[in-house]
């Protein structure tokens, strides 16, 4: 058989094959492959039913579930474009996507969550089922939208529009292909020796690239996804022992809450059950996590680093060749990786340079955003990712963001190595750094969230920070907050507190 070209066609084979393997299981219910083959037909009928046709954007407003995955799945046979949205968003926010996408129809799982109910009802959707879904609030037609010219090559159709979740302060749609979304999945699946026996546990939302390539990777193996609308540490811990969980994928967060649950809890240790896979991305990787996690776990914790406009696949640190350090792996294959200066020209060996990639899965360009586009993608096809890396033999190592970088007295400092710095002090739990911008110059300054009810005063981080780094380096000002603001999947937002030093 051929390979899939598009989404809804990585199960095709499966419902073959396996059809009564399990491939989708929420809290609610379950499918195999066969059913899941029939309802994401019926949705797809339902859905043209519905006005909705080729070229059309159609906004899903949803938490994991299987209602959320049919639509998906049910877009993609009908050549429309999925906006995944978390219900978790601001009327504001959700408003904003709504309109800068020109969506069709918006559909609300109205069921799966109070918070989707609550948009629902404010866009007066009516609640209706959608084929065999029950439950899906569906907003009026927009008449006023124009659908966009399809592809003669399936492959090159967007399958899904991306809103960044904006830690740099300005959502972008990211327009990702079908070809974009498979060759990352293929690349994933395929460095973690994935197989129809495993259960990858879907906790990161599918509102983000991370979701949805977790579940487009799992259902091209023919294995199961256990989607999960909300992420809460004792259920998890209850999946790994009762429901066989094989692969855990999380960011940074996911892994401190199950530690602080495993603590609070009093377990005297975690059960791993059948896990043989657990990976992160999404955010620096902080050394001192790490190793509690694996300690716990008994499993190298294997990091990953990509980014929503690579669909989101750049590097991975393999199963085979676990890694000590905060090293992001080998770069995928079939990607090409270039580290440049700020004059655009290749860094020396070793040295550190903005990271510019090309290969099948960079995006095809920001909806509605041509310059934009043009200023992330060179007219060769090379995408720049505005992150700061280097190379240790094929190892990759992610310093910082261009964008974020401080210079300090004609010094760059980047703030993940203070922040690393930081966060080796017992008391911290999270940390960000940032620039303030003083008479032309710039000043590093700490935000820091303690662990609850700990005495550590500013100074006393500043005492434990100031050996391990060169003066330029050291903050001008450590401010301790309860709480850091931070977006749905745990990432800080540290333009929100790089504002909050100007205002
Ligand atoms: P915006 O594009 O608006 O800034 P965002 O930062 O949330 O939004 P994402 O695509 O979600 O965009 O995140 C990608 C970024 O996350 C990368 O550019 C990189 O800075 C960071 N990142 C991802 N994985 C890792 C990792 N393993 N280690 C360090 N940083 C990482």
């Amino acid at each position: 058989e051929g390979l899939p070209n598009r989404i809804h066609e990585v199960i095709d084979h499966h419902v073959g094959a396996t059809p009564d393997q399990p491939a989708l299981i929420d809290d609610k219910m379950r499918l195999t492959y066969r059913e899941l083959d029939r309802t994401v037909g019926r949705v797809a009928e339902a859905l043209r039913a519905l006005g909705i046709r080729a070229g059309d954007r159609m906004m899903i407003v949803s938490e994991n579930s299987i209602p959320l995955a049919c639509l998906l799945l049910a877009a993609s046979r009908l050549d429309v474009w999925s906006i995944v949205v978390n219900p978790r968003l601001s009327p504001r926010e959700l408003d904003q996507i709504r309109d800068h996408s020109g969506a069709r129809r918006v559909l609300l799982t109205a069921e799966v969550s109070q918070e989707a109910a609550t948009h629902a009802a404010r866009y007066e959707a009516a609640v209706q089922d959608v084929g065999p879904l029950r439950g899906i609030a569906v907003t009026g037609l927009n008449l006023a939208t124009v659908a966009e010219p399809v592809e003669a090559d399936g492959a090159n159709q967007v399958a899904v529009l991306i809103y960044t979740s904006g830690t740099t302060g300005t959502p972008k749609g990211v327009m990702l292909t079908h070809r974009n979304l498979l060759f990352s999945a293929r690349a994933t699946a395929s460095f973690r020796k994935m197989a129809a026996d495993d259960v990858q546990y879907c906790v990161l939302p599918i509102s983000h690239i991370v979701g949805i390539s977790l579940l487009t990777m799992t259902l091209m193996i023919g294995a199961t996804v256990r989607l999960v609308a909300k992420y809460d540490p004792a259920a998890l811990v209850k999946a790994m022992t009762e429901e066989g969980i094989t692969i855990l994928n999380g960011v940074p967060a996911t892994y401190q809450r199950l530690l602080e649950y495993r603590r609070n809890a009093g377990l005297p240790k975690l059960d791993r059950g059948r896990l043989r896979v657990i990976s992160v991305a999404g955010a620096p990787l902080d050394l001192d996590l790490k190793s509690r996690v694996e300690q716990e776990l008994g499993l190298p914790l294997l990091n990953g680093y990509g980014i929503t406009e690579c669909s989101p696949g750049i590097s991975g640190v393999r199963p085979d060749n676990p890694r000590a350090d905060h090293a992001v792996g080998t770069v995928m294959p079939g990607l090409e990786a270039k580290l440049v200066g700020r004059d655009l020209k290749p860094v020396a060996a070793g040295e550190v340079g903005e990271l510019h990639v090309r290969g099948p899965n960079v995006m095809r360009g920001y909806y509605r955003a041509p310059a934009l586009t043009a200023k992330a993608i060179d007219p060769d096809g090379w995408f720049n990712t505005g992150d700061l890396a280097r190379f240790e033999n094929d190892a990759l190592y992610i310093v910082g963001r261009t964008k974020e970088m401080i210079i300090r007295s004609g010094f760059n400092v980047y703030p993940a190595e203070i922040e690393a710095v930081l966060s080796t002090h017992d008391a911290v739990v999270q940390c960000a750094v940032v620039g303030r911008p003083v008479e032309g110059n710039e000043e590093v300054v700490a935000f820091v969230q303690l662990i609850k009810g700990s005495t550590a005063t500013a100074q006393d981080l500043m005492a434990h920070i100031a050996p391990q780094l060169t003066s330029y380096k050291r903050p001008s000002e450590i401010i301790l907050m309860d709480a850091l603001p931070a977006t749905s999947t745990g990432k800080l937002l540290k333009h929100k507190l790089a504002e909050s030093l100007r205002g």
